[in-house]
């Protein structure tokens, strides 16, 4: 029984290397007969992961988005290796902030120079 229930895992993953960086990443097929590349023994909690990158396993051996939000706090995802990869550039995860930091960086730009404060003529006497 073990070992019909091993087989569809089996057939489900195997291990590749990563064109850029050479090491080795887990291909898993997932529920939509596709394939995704996840980084191998890496299982960090998912709500430190954004949401859009959290993947789980399931029985079957599949993957699929783990999509329940906010995450359960005691559960573990796996995550795509693209984003451990040392070779490529990290994607944008957090779109918001990237927006906040463009639009500081305007506002930032908008302000009128300011000088630093003058100081004082004549320091006053201590003591
Ligand atoms: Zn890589």
């Amino acid at each position: 029984m073990a070992q019909t229930e091993e087989q569809p895992r089996r057939l489900n993953r195997a291990q590749v290397p990563c064109p850029a960086c050479g090491l080795p990443q887990d291909r898993v097929l997932t529920l939509d007969q596709d394939w995704v590349l996840l980084e191998p023994d890496m299982t960090p909690p998912a709500h430190v992961v954004p949401a859009d990158h959290r993947w789980i396993e399931l029985s079957d051996g599949r993957a699929t988005v783990y999509g329940v939000c906010p995450p359960d706090p005691s559960q573990r995802c796996r995550i795509p290796h693209h984003l451990a990869c040392s070779a490529r550039p990290l994607p944008d995860l957090w779109p918001w902030l990237t927006t906040l930091r463009a639009e500081n960086a305007r506002r930032t730009e908008r302000q009128p120079t300011t000088q630093p404060p003058e100081p004082p003529g004549e320091w006053p006497t201590t003591g």
